[in-house]
């Protein structure tokens, strides 16, 4: 049995019942998985749906030319779908998306025009006016417009919908999702309260987007919208595919918990996603936490995963971007990431035949109490400043002995993959300090005092 095409492999994804998260709660938590999309992502689902929407009304004609605004994963539906169909594809996105996901769309032959995400909507450099303007000029071009255009939310009408529906044998009782578009909670929502209307509809948004609020209050709030990090999610417009009269409840999550959500799904459920899959589950657990007295082991719950971890290498699943945002908890930082970013790449020591002038030259050309003492790149003392000092105190000529005479016992070796948490009982020895080994073999020093900033700036 195989598929006619690519496009044919769209949609049926997996609902996944996940293993630890939820599974406290009286209720079933299920996730519908759709990184299996051919893409990588749900906007497979509208790429297709928008095309064919397109071809029925005449828009788009053989050789056409399909412009986009997209964050990424709606490029690679589109992209997708045009090679199957014969199009070009030109695609507007923001410096806000990861590398990894405009290098997606240029391995699927779509040029891409990457824009600047801090400007207003309606700015001439913004990639909804830069779309806008381009399928304009350029003849023969498609500007499907995923916000407004029906057949995105309808693809969900029609595929997204019913998948539930049929998978849950019609029990589901909740369904979990983020929006952008809107097209998504939208189509889903409305097929599942035509078919229930007791089932209800939970929005998940970042903080810094304009949608929770404009749900609860009805009006649009400039002073709610500010920069954040989940990619995907969440708007400084309102998208005509957002319904947001079939929202039942709304719920925000903010970056940290969002992005540390999304690993800890790769790690203790084995689910590889993307950012908005970390924010959807946070807000669906937070949401169902607070509802717990209301659930009973009736109550099916569906958490719509959008994408995959590959569009986030860089990002979520990379410790340095993690610790650089300030998303990453203690717990989950290693002592390698502390010295990753120290300006000098080799530890700054001494070998065991320089003499004790050399090493106080070293600590006060660097402004440091305490270094190593290496043989070979082997560990084999330290050399502090109260040890200096002793010396030169006990001999007038001390400053000419060896350092091998004047060294104490060698700072620990730490892995660099050890935690942070576990580093202050590893930095409880006389000394303060640690060596942490580094990925080309080398060594970092390691103080208290380095902890202590790190920590701070978790925190912070
Ligand atoms: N997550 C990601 C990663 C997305 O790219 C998108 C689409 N922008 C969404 C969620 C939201 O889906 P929708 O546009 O259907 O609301």
């Amino acid at each position: 049995m195989w598929s006619d095409s690519i496009l044919d492999t769209i949609g049926n994804t997996p609902l996944v019942r996940l293993l630890t998260l939820g599974r406290d709660l009286p209720c079933t938590v299920l996730a519908k998985v759709e990184f299996f999309n051919p893409g990588g992502s749900v906007k497979d689902r509208i790429g297709l749906a928008m095309i064919e929407d397109a071809e029925a009304k005449g828009q788009l004609k053989p050789g056409g030319t399909i412009i986009e605004g997209t964050s990424g994963n709606t490029g690679a539906g589109l992209a997708i779908a045009g090679i199957a169909k014969g199009y070009r594809c030109i695609f507007t996105t923001t410096d806000k998306q990861s590398p990894e996901k405009v290098d997606v769309l240029r391995a699927l032959g779509a040029e891409v025009i990457v824009c600047p995400t801090n400007v207003a909507p309606d700015d001439p450099r913004s990639y909804y006016s830069v779309a806008a303007r381009l399928s304009k000029e350029i003849p023969n071009s498609f500007y499907p417009n995923q916000y407004d255009h029906p057949a995105n939310a309808d693809a969900h009408y029609r595929t997204t919908g019913p998948e539930l529906w049929e998978q849950t044998e019609g029990r589901i009782t909740h369904f979990v999702a983020g929006a952008g578009t809107g097209g998504t909670i939208s189509g889903t929502g409305r097929y599942l309260k035509e078919k229930n209307a007791d089932v209800q509809i939970i929005g998940v948004d970042p903080y810094g987007s304009v949608y929770a609020e404009y749900w609860r209050t009805g009006e649009f709030k400039e002073s709610e919208i500010y920069p954040y990090a989940t990619e995907g999610v969440g708007e400084d417009i309102l998208a005509k595919n957002m319904d947001f009269s079939l929202v039942d409840d709304y719920v925000q999550v903010d970056d940290a918990t969002t992005m540390q959500m999304t690993r800890r799904l790769a790690r203790e459920e084995g689910l590889f996603i993307g950012q908005s899959c970390g924010m959807a589950v946070a807000g669906a657990l937070d949401w169902l936490e607070a509802h717990r007295s209301d659930l009973t082991d009736e109550d099916v719950v569906v958490i719509l995963l959008p994408d995959s971890g590959f569009r986030y290498l860089s990002k979520t699943y990379n410790d340095e971007w993690m610790r650089r945002n300030g998303f990453l908890e203690a717990a989950t930082l290693t002592a390698r990431s502390v010295v990753a970013d120290r300006s000098s790449d080799a530890v700054i020591a001494v070998g065991p035949e320089s003499t004790l002038a050399q090493a106080i030259e070293a600590m006060t050309e660097h402004g440091i109490s305490q270094v190593p003492v290496l043989e070979d790149g082997e560990v084999v003392g330290s050399l502090s400043e109260r040890g200096v000092l002793d010396r030169l105190l006990a001999s007038p000529d001390a400053r000419d002995h060896a350092v091998r005479d004047a060294m104490g016992e060698p700072l620990p070796v730490v892995d660099g993959s050890v935690r942070l948490d576990e580093l202050p009982n590893r930095l409880d020895g006389p000394t303060g300090a640690v060596l942490v080994t580094t990925e080309d073999g080398g060594f970092q020093i390691l103080t208290r005092s380095d902890l202590i900033s790190a920590l701070a700036r978790v925190s912070s």
